[in-house]
């Protein structure tokens, strides 16, 4: 990799000044190339990125609305985020860059929703999922709909973590690839009283309302995801 911040060392040399002695000295810091490409090898959805990273003063709202030294989850909105898949990523990738790497990390929970059937879900009798209920404290969960996964679980899952997490004030967004009817066998009633409490956001002009009601208007391109 050839980086022009730090000539592919992974590192950039530092002047740190001794908070007790006031002496300086040179101590290293991750260069933001390494930050990118450890960010890529961790998330799933964006292994497809590597190295390539959106410079911060390039994100937009709300990727950048969130302080990465002073983040408050109680007070970041929940979303739910339509429109160009790879301003998404991008913008993503940069805000877990920025918040898992600060002083004051931030975790995030970026996944396929169909991951938290697949990877957690343990279905009891009446229903209810008690192993969802360990990401219920996560940071900042970022759930992404990618195809009509036809599974029956999904919705109970997702309805039972939402639910949760409204309740303990921490932020969750969800990302739709296509119209949200297409993504899971959609049930008006269970979701759509914990949806009034989210922001609907359409990236690159392609309004929320069209992409959530109207189907034929949206054209994702799933295959940015790696998965078909
Ligand atoms: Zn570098």
């Amino acid at each position: 990799m050839n980086c022009d911040l730090c000539g592919g060392t992974g590192y950039i040399p530092v002047m740190v000044k001794n908070p007790y002695t006031g002496q300086k000295y040179t101590d290293s810091s991750m260069c933001l190339c390494k930050k990118s490409k450890i960010i890529s090898d961790t998330y799933e959805l964006l292994g497809h990125k590597g190295f390539d990273y959106l410079p911060f003063d390039k994100m937009i709202a709300p990727f950048n609305q969130i302080d990465p030294e002073k983040w408050d989850l109680s007070k970041i909105s929940n979303y739910i985020i339509t429109g160009d898949s790879s301003l998404f990523c991008d913008n993503l990738k940069s805000l877990i860059m920025q918040v898992k790497f600060s002083e004051n990390p931030m975790s995030v929970f970026f996944e396929p929703a169909i991951n938290l059937v697949q990877k957690y879900h343990v279905k009891q009798a009446d229903g209810s999922s008690p192993n969802v209920t360990e990401l219920v404290d996560r940071g900042l969960m970022v759930l992404v709909f990618n195809t009509s996964e036809n599974n029956k679980a999904l919705q109970g899952c997702v309805a039972q973590i939402i639910a949760s997490r409204l309740w303990v004030k921490r932020p969750t967004w969800i990302y739709l690839t296509r119209a949200l009817a297409n993504c899971l066998e959609y049930n008006e009633e269970l979701l759509s009283e914990h949806f009034k409490q989210f922001k609907r956001i359409g990236l690159a002009g392609v309004s929320p309302e069209q992409s959530i009601e109207n189907k034929s208007k949206i054209q994702a391109d799933l295959s940015e995801f790696g998965r078909s």
